[in-house]
């Protein structure tokens, strides 16, 4: 299905975006590895990609960083040839109550967040528009739609993706380029791992399908957006949340 073309997953070392790496390699692309080192861990996703036929490689990369996402880009379409889509998937928290939060937690989360959406879509999308093609998908989350107590800078940087996204799509779409967003509800990774057993219960009463979600509900979304299938879909938000906000 997506035999050729070449994807870009940024923070894919781990959790939902190694699982949107291996989908998307499954699917027939081949795969930029990123995080902000070449570590085992992404080196593990590469080798697995190769394992499936795929062309892949780790390319390290702060996309906080202007510089680093310009060389992302650059070293992709050196080494790749082209690329046709881009997950921005990295993201960070660091969660505290508003009256004691600092503005270093504050800033961190829109740079890693937020800024580096901007920075990686900002320089891929020359490519893009040369090529006249392009999917882009961002990670959002439940929470930039309904907002969290103890997460004002992450509910932020997540709502600021949704509308950059949609801001993006009316800019790219006559260049047959999409942006899309997906808001994932809770999902089982090392994000989510270290909340509170009384978090994650209260949590759970708000799901109707009675359980949290696992990475590979995010991967299947983002291989239907980037598929030929979603063609007419442009800056939207889907969520998987498994009903816990509609
Ligand atoms: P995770 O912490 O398991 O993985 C995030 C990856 O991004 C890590 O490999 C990390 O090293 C990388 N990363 C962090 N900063 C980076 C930077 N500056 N440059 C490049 N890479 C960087 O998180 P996850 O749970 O897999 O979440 C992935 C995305 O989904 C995030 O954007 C997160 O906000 C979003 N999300 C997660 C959930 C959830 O329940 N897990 C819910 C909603 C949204």
């Amino acid at each position: 299905m997506l035999e050729n073309q070449v994807a870009i997953v940024t923070g894919s070392s781990r959790g939902i975006g190694k699982e949107i790496a291996l989908e998307l390699a499954r699917m027939g692309a081949d795969v930029v590895v990123n995080d902000l080192s070449a570590s085992e861990a992404a080196k593990e996703v590469a080798k697995e990609i190769e394992a499936m036929g795929r062309k892949a490689m780790v390319i390290a990369a702060d996309v906080s960083n202007s510089d680093d996402a310009k060389n992302l880009v650059n070293t992709t379409v050196k080494e790749m040839g082209r690329v046709d889509i881009l997950v921005n998937n990295a993201g960070i928290t660091r969660d505290g109550l508003l009256l004691r939060m600092s503005e270093a937690d504050f800033d961190s989360v829109i740079n890693v967040n937020l800024k580096g959406a901007f920075n990686t879509i900002k320089h891929i999308t020359p490519v893009m528009l040369k090529q006249r093609s392009g999917r882009i998908v961002n990670m959002a989350s439940v929470v930039g739609l309904m907002g969290n107590a103890g997460q004002v800078n992450y509910c932020a940087s997540k709502a600021g993706i949704i509308g950059m996204t949609k801001a993006a799509a009316r800019e790219l779409g006559s260049r047959g380029i999409t942006v899309n967003a997906i808001a994932p509800g809770f999902i089982n990774t090392q994000m989510t791992e270290v909340l509170p057993e009384e978090v994650k219960k209260t949590y759970m009463t708000q799901i109707p399908l009675g359980r949290f979600g696992d990475v590979s509900d995010i991967a299947k979304t983002v291989g239907f957006l980037v598929s030929d299938g979603a063609a007419y879909i442009t800056g939207q938000v889907i969520s998987v949340n498994g009903g816990m906000y509609m």
